[in-house]
Order: structure tokens, then sequence, then C-alpha cells
């Protein structure tokens, strides 16, 4: 089954200001203007995500870096995907370690994911383990992240839902982060396509995975060629237009 690549940039919580994030998202879409065969998502803030909707692009959609579940109630301080569809979002990125590491557990990235798809949003979900251990146990706990955080999807969800293997250990904002490796991507793409295989039968063929962990312009070809995923997740360097639109043109030039 050939899949059309992805390349999702998490912008975190940056830039500052409004007025920065307007002028880099401009850039970035001037970057990829010319992108006919990878879908390209950016992740601002939500407080930026109404405003960049205003900036013409027909290559790039938006998504969030978080939703509740639900569409609307007695929540505060929290944004629903239905609200999130509302105002022209269409991916949201769940379970990121970042907020697993405030204490979002496998069972609210599932009640969350049930909702995002529930809402038309494409879930983009993340798993990774904090650290590699000699016994390989990272294995069973990306196993436990995708039954727990999958529990109770159809399998006619599946084309929608989108694996990002993020090995907390190689994200840029790990103290003494180490550089996870194309071989190491591809041996988790693996296992992550078996689990889901076991789980789902064929129809987990259509689940796109894609790598995130300091992907940068240099290493985006060796990953999306030797690492056996169907797009990165890049975090910091999408705040810079340039690499952001160097990383889009790698993947375009390796799936003509
Ligand atoms: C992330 O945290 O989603 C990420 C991929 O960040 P970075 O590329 O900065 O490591």
């Amino acid at each position: 089954m050939i899949k059309k690549k992805i390349i999702i940039g998490n912008w975190k919580m940056n830039p500052l200001t409004l007025k920065e994030a307007e002028k880099l998202y401009g850039e970035v879409a001037a970057g990829v203007s010319r992108t006919k065969n990878t879908d390209i998502v950016i992740c601002p803030p939500f407080l930026y995500l109404e405003k960049l909707t205003k900036i013409r692009t027909s290559k790039i959609k938006l998504g969030a870096q978080d939703a509740f579940a639900g569409d609307v109630g007695a929540f505060t301080g929290e944004v629903s995907s239905e609200m999130l569809y509302e105002i022209g979002a269409r991916y949201v990125m769940l379970g990121h370690s970042e907020k697993r590491t405030l204490g979002e557990s496998n069972i609210d990235v599932n009640k969350k994911l049930k909702g995002a798809l529930a809402s038309g949003l494409h879930p983009v979900l993340c798993v990774g383990e904090t650290v590699r251990d000699e016994n390989h146990g990272y294995f069973s706990l990306v196993k436990m992240q995708l039954e727990e955080c999958l529990k109770g999807i159809s399998k006619s969800s599946l084309s929608k839902i989108i694996i990002a293997y993020e090995p907390v250990w190689a994200i840029s904002s790990t103290q003494n982060r180490k550089d996870a490796t194309a071989d190491d991507s591809r041996e988790m793409a693996i296992f992550i396509r078996k689990i889901l295989s076991d789980k789902f039968g064929k129809e987990a063929q259509s689940v796109k995975i894609i790598y995130g962990g300091s992907v940068n312009e240099r290493d985006a070809e060796d990953f999306l060629s030797n690492g056996g995923v169907d797009g990165l997740l890049p975090g910091r360097a999408s705040l810079d237009a340039k690499k952001f639109a160097k990383i889009v043109e790698i993947c375009e030039t390796l799936s003509r």
C-alpha cells in the first residue's frame, strides 16, 4: 500500500507572540508552496490556530498539540476536539511525552483519541520510551502504550490515525539526549506495525507510522529512506522555516 508521506511540525509553546507566529507560518507556507506529494501539518499553540487559518496556503493543514475529549461542558481550562475542528484544525497530537510527564495516562489519551475521531480530527498518537534498557523492556512499554491508547478503536478509524514514535531520550529538550538512528526507528516501526497487525489485521497497513526526536534537515533523508516510516515529526527544526521546508523538500524528492 503506497501512502502519501507526512511531515508534522510541532511548534510546542513557541513562538512568544502572534506576530512572530504569523511570520513563521507565512515563511513556511512560502517555502513549501511547490509541494505535491507530501502532506504537511503545523501544530502551533492553541492560541494562534484560528489566526493562522486566515493565512492562505493550500499546502498546509493545521493541528493542535492536545485536545480534551467531549464537545462542551464544565471542564475549566480545556479545549475540545469539536472546538478545534470548528475553527479549522484537522489534526491533533495526543500523548506527547511532554504531556505524559505532567501526568497524562494512557487512559486519558484513549479518551482524547476517541473524542478526536468523533470530531473528525486526525489523531497523531505519540508513543515512545524514556530510556532504552538492556533487557529491551522498551518494547513492552510501547506495546502497552499502543494497546491502552487504542482500546476500543474500530478498524474503520485506522486510516485516520498516525502513530508517532518519539523516543524521549532523543527529543531535543531531554537533558543529556542521544541521537536515535534510522535503525532504531526502523526496528520500532516494524514492531509497532506488528502490534497493530496482531490487533487489527490487514487494516493496520493503513496507519501511518512516523518518527520524531531531534529530526533535522541533515538526517531527514536517512530516517525517511532507512527508518521504515511514512513521515517525520520535527519539533525544534520546525521553528526554522528554511529547515522545515528543506525537510519537506527531501521528503518530496524521495516520494517522486
Ligand atoms: C517533539 O518533542 O515532538 C520533537 C520531535 O521535538 P524535537 O524535534 O525538538 O526533538
